[in-house]
C-alpha cells in the first residue's frame, strides 16, 4: 500500500510511492492534483524549488489537515540557488511557500560544478540543526558522489535521477546500494514514451495490469523509490496500485533488456 516504505541511511522512513508534481504550472493544477493525491492515499509529495509550485503544494497539504508527521515532503535547492549562504536562504524561502516548518527531504536539484560541495555543507547544516529529515542528490553520477564523499561530514541518504527501464542505470544503482545511498527514480514512467514496448504489454496481459504499472513495478523491484507524475485521480491510483503481484527473475531481466543508455533529460555533465 502507499505507506510502504523504505528506510533510509539514519533509520527516516521514506514511502516507496511518491507524487511528482513537474510541470503542474498553475496553482489550480497543482493543489487539486496534491489533494486527490491525499485523498487516494497518498504521503509522499516530490515538487522543487525550480517548479514554481511549492505554494500550491503547501496550500492543498494545509487544507488536507492531515497530521504534519504522516506526510514525507521533498523539495530541492536549484542551481542558481547554489553555494553555502544561498543555499541557507533558499531552504527558508521554500519552507516558507510550503507553510511548512520542517521538510522530510532536501536535494541538491542538479551538480553544479564547482558550488555542489558548499551546497552539501549548508544541508548538513539544516539537518544538524534538525530543520530536516533527511539530505541528498539529485542527477549525481558516480564520480560526483566520489567528490562530494570526500570531505562530506553526512553521506547523501538519497539519489534522485533519471531512471527507466530504457535508462536503466545498473551500475549508479549498485554503487548507490552499496553505500547506503537509497535510489529515486524521476521520470520512472519514462513519460509514458514507450508504454506499447511488447513485453510491458504481455507481462501487462498476463498479470491484469497497465503498462504503467508494469513499469513501476520493476522499479519497486529493483528498490528504487518511485514519484509518477499525474494530476488525474485516475491515474494516481493505477500508480500506487502496485502491491499485488510479483514479477520473476525471468520477467525482470526481460523488461531490464529494454535499456537503451537514452536519457529523456540532461546528462549531469551537460546541464546548464
Ligand atoms: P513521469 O515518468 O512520471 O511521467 C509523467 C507523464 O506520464 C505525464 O505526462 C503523465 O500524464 C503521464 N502518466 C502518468 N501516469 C500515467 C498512467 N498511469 N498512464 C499513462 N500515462 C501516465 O515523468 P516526470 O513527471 O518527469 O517525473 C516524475 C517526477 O520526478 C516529476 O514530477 C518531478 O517531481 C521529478 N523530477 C525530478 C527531476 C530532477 O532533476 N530531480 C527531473 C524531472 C522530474
Amino acid at each position: 500500500s502507499l505507506t510502504e516504505a523504505v528506510t533510509l541511511a539514519n533509520g527516516l522512513k521514506m514511502p516507496k510511492v511518491g507524487l511528482g508534481v513537474y510541470k503542474m504550472e498553475n496553482d489550480e493544477e497543482v493543489i487539486n492534483a496534491v489533494k486527490s493525491a491525499l485523498d487516494v492515499g497518498y504521503r509522499h509529495i516530490d515538487t522543487a524549488s525550480f517548479y514554481d509550485n511549492e505554494e500550491g503544494v503547501g496550500k492543498a497539504i494545509k487544507e488536507s489537515s492531515i497530521p504534519r508527521d504522516e506526510l514525507f515532503v521533498t523539495t530541492k535547492v536549484w542551481n542558481d540557488e547554489q553555494g553555502y549562504e544561498e543555499t541557507l536562504q533558499a531552504f527558508e524561502r521554500s519552507l516558507k511557500k510550503l507553510e511548512l516548518d520542517y521538510l522530510d527531504l532536501y536535494l541538491i536539484h542538479w551538480p553544479v560544478p564547482g558550488k555542489f560541495k558548499d551546497t552539501w555543507k549548508a544541508l548538513e547544516k539544516l539537518y544538524q540543526d534538525g530543520k530536516l529529515k533527511a539530505i541528498g542528490v539529485c542527477n549525481f553520477m558516480e564520480h560526483h558522489l566520489e567528490e562530494l564523499l570526500e570531505d562530506a561530514v553526512e553521506k547523501p541518504m538519497v539519489n534522485q535521477v533519471e531512471f527507466h527501464p530504457e535508462l536503466y542505470q545498473k551500475d549508479l544503482a549498485d554503487y548507490c546500494y552499496q553505500k547506503g545511498i537509497q535510489l529515486e527514480a524521476w521520470a520512472p514512467l519514462g513519460r509514458g514514451r514507450y508504454f506499447d514496448a511488447a513485453i510491458l504489454k504481455q507481462l501487462a496481459v498476463k498479470y491484469d495490469k497497465t503498462p504503467a504499472q508494469i513499469i513501476l513495478r520493476w522499479h519497486l523491484q529493483h528498490d528504487v523509490v518511485i514519484i509518477p507524475k499525474s494530476s488525474n485521480k485516475e491515474r494516481q491510483k493505477e500508480n500506487a496500485d502496485l502491491f499485488d503481484f510479483d514479477m520473476n527473475d525471468d520477467e525482470m531481466k526481460k523488461i531490464d533488456a529494454l535499456h537503451k543508455n537514452e536519457r529523456i533529460g540532461k546528462h549531469p555533465d551537460e546541464f546548464d
